[in-house]
């Protein structure tokens, strides 16, 4: 993480583009070497590269594309914990991430209001809610947490009966997959409760050899899923996608959720229509056996799931 590319400039410099004309953000660049390796040389169009640099699109004002899309702030019992769908919350473990995608919706998340670290309230909360069951580890990346906090963080949730399963949400094993190192492993594989990692990658091109070994050294800890989200310019393809349910599959991975975009201010021109959106699932699922096919889906504040687009 120490030796990831923060600058717009330095990113386009490390892929062979000109970097005069680099637009800097306040939501600044961060792009692990992991992953800019996989950048084919001076593609202005690259899949990862769109997902990682900075540019003045961000700075568009479009109507209905907001701060806060998802009112998670009306949604959080104690600092740090989520919970608005039944029998699962989501514990925000630490605001740092591997990388910062530019289409983060959590992009003008106010993280330094829920403390990372001082998880006491949300964990007793855990502890009073029997009828919470499943605890989704989610930021910020949870993997972002050294191995011992991890670990500790681990066996806390462990020690509270009624949670059956321990979800992690981590883009790591793309953006870092050297992260996934024996010390995580040991601790997913030591759990108690039923572990499942669901990892986020968008395109193809993201599962490179050293993310490939990640991977297929999760599926020892427990179901491996992927979220994806759709992304105009990066992956609205059906070859794109088609091709990233299959890369998935080889590494143990099965597809979850393709997200419609939430409508995060500054990511506007990453958007794809419901139409559209619609119209590449429906090609999609013509190409690829119903185990390959993820679920079409959006988020909608106060909605009790996420909802599907199509069944
Ligand atoms: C997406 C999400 C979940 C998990 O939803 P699943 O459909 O179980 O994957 C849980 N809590 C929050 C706040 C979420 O945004
Ligand atoms: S890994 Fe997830 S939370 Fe972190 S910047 Fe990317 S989309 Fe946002």
């Amino acid at each position: 993480m120490r030796r990831s590319i923060r600058s717009s400039s330095a990113l386009l410099a490390a892929v062979g583009l000109e970097a005069q004309a680099a637009v800097e953000s306040a939501f600044p660049v961060l792009a692990p070497w992991p992953l800019v390796r996989l950048i084919r040389k001076e593609n202005p169009n690259d899949p990862i590269l769109r997902q990682l640099l900075a540019t003045d699109l961000e700075r568009e004002e479009v109507d209905g594309f907001l701060a806060d899309p998802l009112a998670e702030a009306n949604a959080t019992p104690a600092p740090g914990l989520i919970h608005k769908y039944h029998g699962r919350a989501l514990l925000i473990t630490t605001g740092a991430c591997a990388l910062h995608c530019r289409y983060c919706f959590r992009r003008e998340f106010p993280y330094s209001a829920h403390a990372a670290g001082q998880l006491h309230a949300a964990l007793e909360y855990l502890r009073q809610k029997k009828d919470i069951h499943e605890i989704i580890l989610s930021g910020g990346d949870p993997l972002s947490l050294s191995d011992d906090r991890f670990a500790s963080l681990i066996e806390t949730l462990d020690n509270i009966p009624q949670l059956r399963t321990i979800r992690i949400h981590s883009r790591f094993p793309i953006a870092i997959p050297q992260r996934v190192n024996t010390a995580l492993l040991r601790t997913l594989r030591s759990s108690k409760k039923t572990v499942m990692t669901v990892i986020h990658a968008n395109h193809p091109q993201e599962i490179g050899p050293d993310q490939q070994t990640a991977l297929r050294a999760l599926t020892q800890c427990g179901p491996l899923l992927n979220q994806a989200v759709l992304l105009r310019g990066v992956n609205d393809r059906l070859e794109a996608l088609e091709d990233l349910s299959h890369i998935l599959f080889q590494q143990g991975v099965l597809p979850y959720y393709l997200h419609q975009l939430d409508k995060v201010r500054g990511a506007a021109h990453f958007s794809v229509s419901d139409s559209q959106a619609i119209q590449l699932h429906d090609q999609l699922r013509d190409r690829v056996p119903g185990y390959l096919l993820p679920k079409l889906v959006r988020e909608q504040p106060g909605a009790q799931a996420k909802s599907a687009l199509r069944a």
